[in-house]
C-alpha cells in the first residue's frame, strides 16, 4: 500500500513542484541534505549548528565539553530554521497531520545519516506534552512522529513510559532562558512504573537546548533502561536563541 501510495503524483508540500508520494520534491530533498551538511559548526553530540565555538578535536560544542547529555546518540533531521521550518509550523500549529508519515520519514533518514545501526531490543516512545499544550492543539506532535517512525522501523511503540511532572513543569518551556531550562527540567519526568526496555529510542519535534531530552533520558537510566537513542526533526541552531 506504501509503495503504491508512493508513485502518485502529487506537488512538493514545500515549494510545489511536482513530485510523487505527497513528500518532497528532489530539489527540496537535496537542498535539506545540503542545508544540513554545509554548516560552518556542528556538534556531534547534541548537533547544534553554530558560527563558532566547537572544539575542533572532539567536534564538541562547549556545553557538551562541560555537561555531558544522557543519551548515547542524537539524530536530528533539519536545523530549524527556513525553509523546512514551516513544516513544522504547519503540522503543529496548523494541525496538518498528514505531514506526519513524511516527517518520520525524514526522521528515520537522519539516523540513517548518522549511521546509526539499532540495537534489537529497542522500544520506541515520545516526550510527552505539556497538558496546556494538548488540551490546545488536541494531539501530541511527538507521538504522532513517533508512531510512524516505530512503524517504519519495524520497532514497538510504548506510549505510556514517561509522564512530566506537575504543576512547576506546566510553565512552558519557551518563555525560559537557556540556563532557567536546565534548572526546571532537572526533574521533569516521573517513570509511569512499567518494565524497563533494554534499549530506548526517545522522538521529540523540536530540541532547542536539549535539556527536556536530557532529563527524559535521565529518568530513564535511572529506572534501568540500559541505553538512549534520541531522534528530533529539528534542532534549533543557538544564533537563534
Ligand atoms: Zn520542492
Ligand atoms: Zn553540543
Amino acid at each position: 500500500m506504501d509503495a503504491l501510495r508512493q508513485r502518485i503524483p502529487t506537488a512538493c508540500v514545500l515549494c510545489g513542484e511536482r513530485t510523487q508520494g505527497g513528500g518532497l520534491c528532489s530539489f527540496c530533498v537535496a537542498d535539506w541534505h545540503y542545508r544540513y551538511k554545509h554548516v560552518r559548526w556542528r556538534c556531534q553530540r547534541c548537533k547544534v549548528a553554530q558560527l563558532s565555538g566547537v572544539c575542533r578535536a572532539q567536534q564538541l560544542c562547549q556545553r557538551c565539553l562541560v555537561q555531558p547529555q544522557a543519551w548515547h546518540a542524537l539524530a536530528v533531521a533539519f536545523d530549524y530554521v527556513a525553509p523546512l521550518d514551516s513544516l513544522i509550523w504547519r503540522f503543529k500549529n496548523y494541525h496538518q497531520l498528514r505531514l506526519a508519515p513524511m516527517l518520520a520519514r525524514m526522521m528515520q533518514q537522519a539516523m540513517w545519516r548518522d549511521g546509526w545501526e539499532l540495537p534489537t531490543a529497542m522500544v520506541v516512545t515520545a516526550i510527552p506534552s505539556r497538558r496546556q499544550a494538548l488540551r490546545r492543539r488536541g494531539f501530541n506532535p511527538a507521538m504522532e512522529l513517533a508512531r510512524y517512525l516505530a512503524r517504519y522501523l519495524g520497532l514497538p511503540l510504548a506510549s505510556d513510559l514517561l509522564a512530566l511532572t506537575q504543576p512547576k513543569a506546566d510553565q512552558a518551556q519557551k518563555h525560559r532562558t537557556q540556563s532557567q531550562r536546565w534548572v526546571h527540567a532537572q526533574h521533569a519526568f516521573v517513570w509511569r512504573g512499567a518494565p524497563p526496555p533494554e534499549t530506548l529510542l526517545l522522538v521529540d519535534d523540536v530540541l532547542t537546548t536539549g535539556s527536556t531530552l536530557h532529563s527524559a533520558a535521565c529518568c530513564a537510566l535511572n529506572h534501568g533502561v540500559k541505553q538512549v537513542y534520541a531522534v528530533t526533526l529539528a534542532r534549533v541552531p543557538w544564533s537563534m536563541l
